[in-house]
């Protein structure tokens, strides 16, 4: 059986960080204004020590998520014809002593929304590009490497690496699960 690292952020779950800040900051940012890769890049700087304490301590950001269309009915159909990993990142170098709260709430999520899937086969790190692999899918590029087949969900940080990279990187690029489910479940 083939086996298939899915991500968290941005994979199976979206939106849910532009909605902490902008119930923080009582802002509408819409992810037009987001230009980097982290969400929380646009709290002002000198607002955000206080941000992450209070992100880390008082927030589950799994509250906030949308699960991404179709993620979960395809996912549980993946597990059937592979073997099914998590691999989700939770370093903060910003704030390391307490990052590893939302390790907790990454945990509680998936054993609540993907019971079908064993927790020995959750993988939290941030070294996503060492675990050698047959499938990844992730919206973080650098965290495809390493495996046969690199499946890139199309986020608002990635939608403007040009396709020439992408096939460089032999990545492929997908809108959405629908199209994790025509590659993979297709046969
Ligand atoms: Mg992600």
């Amino acid at each position: 059986m083939k086996k298939i690292l899915i991500d968290i952020d941005d994979t199976i779950l979206v939106d849910c960080y532009l909605e902490v800040v902008n119930e923080y900051l009582h802002t509408n940012y819409t992810y037009q204004d987001i230009k980097k890769y982290w969400v929380d890049d646009i709290v002002p700087e000198e607002l955000l020590e206080e941000y992450l304490n209070y992100f880390y301590n008082k927030i589950n950001i799994y509250d906030y998520g949308k699960t991404n269309e179709n993620a979960i009915q395809i996912i549980e159909q993946l597990n059937k014809y592979y073997e099914v990993f998590i691999c989700s990142a939770y370093i903060d170098h910003r704030n390391l002593e307490i990052c590893s709260e939302i390790l907790v709430h990454k945990h509680n999520w998936l054993i609540k929304n993907l019971p079908f899937i064993k927790p020995e086969n959750f993988i939290f790190t941030s070294r996503k590009d060492v675990i050698p692999t047959d499938i990844k899918i992730d919206d973080k590029i650098d965290n495809l490497e390493n495996a046969d087949t690199k499946l890139l969900i199309t986020a608002y940080h990635n939608k403007n690496i040009p396709e020439t990279i992408l096939k460089e990187k032999n990545v492929i690029r997908v809108d959405n699960w629908e199209a994790i489910a025509e590659i993979l479940l297709n046969h």
